[in-house]
């Protein structure tokens, strides 16, 4: 079958024509209606993550199923469904319900091919295309899932606001919500205020905490994560570790640093008080170290603790949080703008430049 996809050259996507195999025995074809744009993919543009090209990229995918392979019984032609991360389901990890921390996830989701090295996915003249990013490729017209990572988004929920959940959105809340599982009357400071600081703080309001610190260096952004549940925002500078233990004392129970890029893990870190816990789950640069003044470290019982994608983010645990979008006790839709596919590149640099928190790009109708 031939389907249009867009292709990766470094910072340069070009629209082309590609095709992709028939679903094997336990894979799903999946009609895309929409895909978001999420750091992991604008790592890989930028070069400071690697994926091969030619290759496909997108990993926050929704749509409809068009197609199953022989043995999928979970899933039928017409459903709707957000594809979440790929993982293998019977490593150590995944037995013990672990599956964001697959001991086979690198390779599932960052290596472009199946675990056979296959990819389904090929130029018209035969090239192969490294067509299984995050299993699933979906800045595409149509992509091949796994269907243990699929989720079935509720009757009544606009499609086009659930593809998120595969990373971004459910990192943020799963990281409250399946790491850090703060006490009611806790207080959390979230640093950074982009989709996966929001979705903490969205999923914090969930959770009981009753002090919510927003910081971001963007006051339209802390506009925002006070429209959805932060109680106090600070602006960043300087003084902000100290702004933190004027709003609470020294006693922050949980930090959270989720910026993009800006390592601020020390900051979170000397913020909390005794028995305090950071999760440091922002996409800093590998090259990056991690500085903790001793006194604010190792002693006095903190932790700091790393996540990934918000830890058990099981096909259950998203259906959850769709379930709560749709009640409107989690609204996600806000963070998000659409672009038609063929503004892909606008859609980067707006994320890039922090203008659109979530662009959604519009695959089909
Ligand atoms: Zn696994
Ligand atoms: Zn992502």
């Amino acid at each position: 079958m031939t389907k249009a996809d867009g292709m990766l050259t470094r910072r340069k996507i070009r629209l082309e024509q590609v095709e992709l195999d028939d679903p094997r025995d336990n894979e799903v074809l999946v009609r895309i209606s929409s895909c978001g744009i999420c750091g992991t993919d604008r790592g890989a543009i930028h070069g400071l993550e690697p994926y091969p090209t030619p290759g496909v990229l997108g990993h926050e995918g929704c749509g409809i199923v068009e197609a199953v392979g022989r043995e999928v019984t979970a899933w039928k032609p017409g459903d709707r469904v957000m594809i979440g991360f790929a993982y293998c389901g019977y490593c150590r990890s995944c037995r013990r319900g672990q599956h964001r921390y697959c001991e086979n996830g690198a390779k599932l989701n960052f290596s472009g091919y199946r675990m056979d090295g296959s990819s389904g996915m090929k130029r018209r003249n035969g090239e192969a295309v490294a067509g299984r990013f995050f299993q699933q490729s979906s800045w595409a017209t149509h992509a091949l899932a796994v269907e243990n990572q699929l989720a079935r988004v509720p009757d009544g929920l606009d499609l086009d606001t659930t593809g998120p959940y595969g990373c971004s959105i459910s990192t943020g809340a799963g990281t409250i919500l399946n790491e850090l599982r703060p006490e009611p009357g806790s207080s959390l400071a979230v640093f950074g205020a982009g989709n996966v600081g929001l979705a903490a703080i969205m999923a914090a309001q969930l959770s009981g905490v009753t002090r919510i610190i927003a910081v971001d260096k963007d006051r339209k952004r802390l506009a925002l994560a006070k429209e959805l549940g932060a109680t106090d925002t600070l602006v960043h500078g300087a003084g902000t570790v100290l702004e933190i233990k004027d709003l609470v004392g020294d006693k922050l129970n949980y930090s959270v640093e989720a910026t993009d890029g800006e390592n601020l893990v020390s900051e979170a870190v000397a913020a909390l008080g005794v028995l305090g816990t950071c999760a440091m789950v922002g996409g800093a640069a590998a090259t990056e170290f991690v500085k903790v003044n001793h006194p604010d470290f190792l002693l006095h019982g903190k932790r700091l603790i790393g996540v990934v994608g918000g830890g058990g983010q099981t096909p259950m645990f998203l259906e959850a949080l769709m379930d709560l979008q749709l009640q409107g006790r989690f609204p996600v839709e806000k963070l998000m703008k659409t672009y038609d596919f063929a503004d892909i590149d606008k859609a980067i640099d707006d994320s890039d430049d922090g203008r659109t928190i979530k662009p959604i790009l519009k695959m089909n109708g």
